[in-house]
C-alpha cells in the first residue's frame, strides 16, 4: 500500500487516521491515543529550530537525557538534519587530526604532511557509513512496510551521528595516552611507566572507533523504531 508522505498514520501502527480524525480518539487498531500521532506534535529538536552552537548543545543535551522523547519529537526534514550530520562527521574527523597534530612530542614534527589527508579521509569514511546507514535503514524500513523514506532516515542518522563523535574522542585518548607513554618511555627507562605495547594500539583505535559506531547504531535504532510511521506538517 503507498503512502503518501502527508498521509496521517497513527505512529504505533502505521494504521491511516486521515478518515476518521474527528470520530475518534483512539486508534481503532492498536488503541494509542490520536493526540499522540498528530503531526504538530512533532515540534522539532533545538538544532531544526536554527543551527547553532547553543542549540547544538541543547540538542546534545536531549539526546543523552531521553533519546526516544527527542526522536519522537523530531521533526521530519532533510535539509537541517543533513546539515547536523556534516557537522558531526567534520568535528569527529577534526577531533581526530587535532589529537594526532597535537599528539604529544612526536605528532606535529612528525606529521603535519599528513594532517590534512587524514582529516579528509575521516570525512570521507565517516560519511560513506552514514550514507550506507541512511540507505539501509531506508531499505528495511520499506520492506517492514514501514513509511522511512529518505527524508525520514536522514532526520534519524542526522541526530544520531553525535555517536561518530564517541569514536573521535577515545580514538584521541588512545593516541595521546600512546604518544605520551612512548616519551615516559624514554624518559624513564627502566622505570615500570604504563606503556601501551604499540602491538596493542591499532587494536585499540579500531576498538575505539567502534564503540562510537555502536553508539551511532544504537541512536540510529532508536530513531528508526520512533519515527517509523513519522507524519510531518504539510508545509514541509
Ligand atoms: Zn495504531
Amino acid at each position: 500500500m503507498p503512502m503518501s508522505p502527508q498521509q496521517v498514520l497513527c505512529e504505533e501502527c502505521g494504521y491511516d487516521l486521515d478518515a476518521l480524525r474527528d470520530a475518534a480518539e483512539a486508534c481503532p487498531e492498536c488503541g494509542e491515543p490520536l493526540s499522540a500521532s498528530a503531526p504538530e506534535r512533532r515540534t522539532g529538536s533545538p538544532w531544526q529550530s536554527g543551527a547553532g552552537i547553543r542549540t547544538w548543545m541543547r540538542t546534545l543535551r536531549r539526546l543523552l537525557a531521553s533519546p526516544r522523547t527527542l526522536f519522537r519529537e523530531l521533526r521530519i526534514e532533510a535539509r537541517l538534519s543533513r546539515r547536523l550530520l556534516i557537522t558531526n562527521i567534520t568535528l569527529a574527523s577534526l577531533i581526530c587530526t587535532g589529537a594526532i597534530l597535537a599528539g604529544g612530542p612526536y605528532g606535529l614534527a612528525a606529521r603535519p604532511t599528513y594532517a590534512v589527508e587524514f582529516f579528509l579521509i575521516g570525512i570521507a569514511l565517516l560519511g560513506f557509513l552514514s550514507g550506507i546507514e541512511i540507505f539501509g535503514i531506508r531499505f528495511f524500513g520499506r520492506r517492514r512496510g514501514w513509511r522511512t523514506d529518505l527524508v525520514i532516515a536522514t532526520t534519524v542518522c542526522g541526530h544520531a551521528s553525535y555517536g561518530w563523535l564517541v569514536s573521535a574522542v577515545l580514538i584521541a585518548f588512545v593516541w595521546q595516552w600512546q604518544q605520551w607513554c612512548r616519551v615516559l618511555d624514554q624518559w624513564a627507562s627502566g622505570w615500570d611507566s604504563p606503556v601501551l605495547p604499540s602491538q596493542l594500539t591499532p587494536f585499540l583505535l579500531g576498538l575505539a572507533f567502534f564503540v562510537g559506531m555502536i553508539v551511532f547504531e544504537t541512536y540510529v535504532y532508536l530513531g528508526f523504531r520512533a519515527c517509523r510511521f513519522a507524519n510531518r506538517d504539510a508545509s514541509e
